[in-house]
């Protein structure tokens, strides 16, 4: 076989997949423009516009086309080779191929219907704390979301759940995140009962004062410019849930939300998402890479740790604000005038436990992750049904966190996840926090004097070891190799516990 024909093949599987990208890159448009600017009437419009996308890009990924492309591929040993970047180029892709055509067509338009049936059935019972009407519909979900992991297949030694975690973090198991999660949780919920008992509560109530959301945004763009954010190359815009889209070369796309009274939330937040932000413009979208998965996140828990890490070991450290408090300071028009940086730092490393997730602090946020992937797990195993739900929930909030839960809406059906038969996403988000922990710990070893560069304002050596270490390499590594090959150990919970007591006792007095 020359070499000529079969490079031939690769060339034409990486132009298909840039026909992907584009196509990607439009719906990520699109759907920014709907949660930013658009005016509600455009809503019906624009339904019908997303979904002729989404299949359109469905078709293009599943199309026999692409699948012939990638077996011509495969075939050729050269390409192959291991440890080279059209092998993995190809790895990839297979993974996708399989991913998008395993589902059979009925369950996929099931699923479809099941899920927006039951966001709305979710809204209601919600606002009403009313569990038994959501009961029949959320089982409906979760028999299909069973269906949909059989259909993937369940991984050697693995069980069900895995082929679900597998859509959002490749590679990874239940049991390995178990064995992660109990260590985690056994020691956070004795940090807590430590602060409580021993601790005394920061003063946070300067950190509710009214500052005008035009200086909070001011305020956001400085600290992200700082940071690195190219601003030639992205926006930052205002919506009510956060999130950042990497819309293609050149392009990436920031929103944060903003309260009056409420400034370390929008500060937060467009932390977090620059984190996001970062990562996609530090993929290798240039050239020909686009629309493969070498220019792609490798899974939701790495991306999530880029937004954790900027977010919390920056965001919240005392380096940063030694910078960052008086740029406050003087953006926020003398409001914040006689806040000291001790009361600064320790009013933003808080730990209180409460009942909702997404208002949880950095320490118990872990807790409520916990709970709820021992619970998707037994739901998938078959070993808890939706009925016994609630019940099971509150008392392992009880243990989990020592608060007893007032209601089904302040407990179990607080998140839209399930409804939409989210399962395995939750683990994600505390994965972010673990690989955070684990990087910053040797990013902390590999540049000794971080904090005298980040109480200058200076983070381009934190920023190049991200793109070094983690964002040039795209999907070239699974999540736990990267890990390896970035900290020279596999995931455990001890960096992110060493980090969070680092910060919550000294924030407690202790
Ligand atoms: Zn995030």
């Amino acid at each position: 076989m020359p070499a000529a024909a079969t490079s031939t093949h690769y060339q034409e599987l990486v132009a298909h997949a840039r026909r992907s990208g584009n196509l990607g890159s439009i719906a990520a448009l699109v759907s920014w423009d709907q949660e930013t600017y658009m005016p509600a009437g455009g809503a019906a419009a624009r339904a019908e516009q997303s979904s002729l996308i989404a299949r359109i890009m469905h078709e293009a990924n599943t199309s026999a086309k692409r699948g012939e492309l990638i077996a011509q591929c495969e075939a050729d040993a050269e390409l192959m080779k291991a440890g080279t970047e059209t092998g993995a180029c190809v790895r990839e892709m297979r993974r996708d191929y399989d991913l998008a055509t395993k589902l059979p067509g009925d369950l996929v338009a099931a699923l479809a219907q099941a899920q927006s049936e039951t966001q709305e059935i979710w809204k209601h019972a919600r606002a009403n704390n009313d569990f038994k009407s959501f009961a029949p519909a959320l089982d409906k979900v979760m028999k299909l979301t069973r269906e949909k992991a059989s259909c993937y297949g369940v991984p050697a030694g693995g069980e069900l759940y895995d082929a679900l975690l597998n859509e959002y973090e490749p590679g990874a198991t239940a049991a390995e995140i178990e064995a992660v999660f109990t260590p985690l949780g056994q020691r956070l919920s004795a940090l807590i009962a430590d602060i409580t008992a021993n601790g005394t509560p920061p003063k946070v109530d300067f950190l509710h004062r009214e500052i005008p959301t035009g200086l909070q945004h001011a305020f956001g763009q400085k600290v992200t410019a700082a940071f690195g954010f190219d601003y030639t190359k992205g926006r930052l815009d205002t919506t009510t849930h956060p999130f950042c889209s990497g819309f293609g070369p050149g392009d990436t796309r920031m929103t944060t939300r903003y309260a009056i009274d409420n400034f370390p939330d929008a500060i937060g937040s467009t932390m977090h998402e620059c984190g996001h932000g970062l990562y996609e413009q530090g993929l290798p979208k240039d050239g020909d890479k686009f629309g493969t998965p070498l220019a792609d996140a490798v899974s939701l828990g790495i991306h999530e740790s880029q937004s954790r890490m900027w977010e919390n070991m920056v965001g919240r450290s005392r380096a940063f604000w030694t910078w960052a408090l008086p740029v406050a300071k003087e953006t926020f028009n003398g409001v914040i005038d006689d806040v000291d940086l001790d009361a600064m730092v320790r009013g933003m490393n808080t730990c209180t436990p409460s009942f909702i997730r997404v208002e949880s602090d950095e320490a118990t946020y872990n807790l409520h992750v916990m709970l709820r992937f021992g619970i998707e797990r037994a739901l998938i195993a078959g070993d808890l049904s939706v009925n016994d739900l609630p019940g099971v929930w509150n008392e392992r909030f009880k243990q989990l966190l020592g608060l007893d839960v007032p209601s089904d809406a302040k407990g179990c059906m607080q998140d839209v996840h399930w409804s939409f038969g989210l399962v395995g996403y939750f683990p994600t988000y505390t994965l972010g926090n673990l690989y955070a922990a684990q990087f910053w710990e040797t990013i902390n070893e590999q540049i000794p004097d971080l904090d005298e560069r980040m109480a200058r304002g200076d983070f381009a050596a934190l920023l190049e070891w991200c793109r070094t270490n983690i964002h040039q390499h795209g999907r070239r590594y699974s999540a736990s190799e990267l890990c390896e090959r970035a900290t020279g150990k596999s995931l455990s919970a001890d960096p992110l516990l060493r980090h969070l007591e680092s910060r919550v006792k000294p924030a407690y007095g202790m």
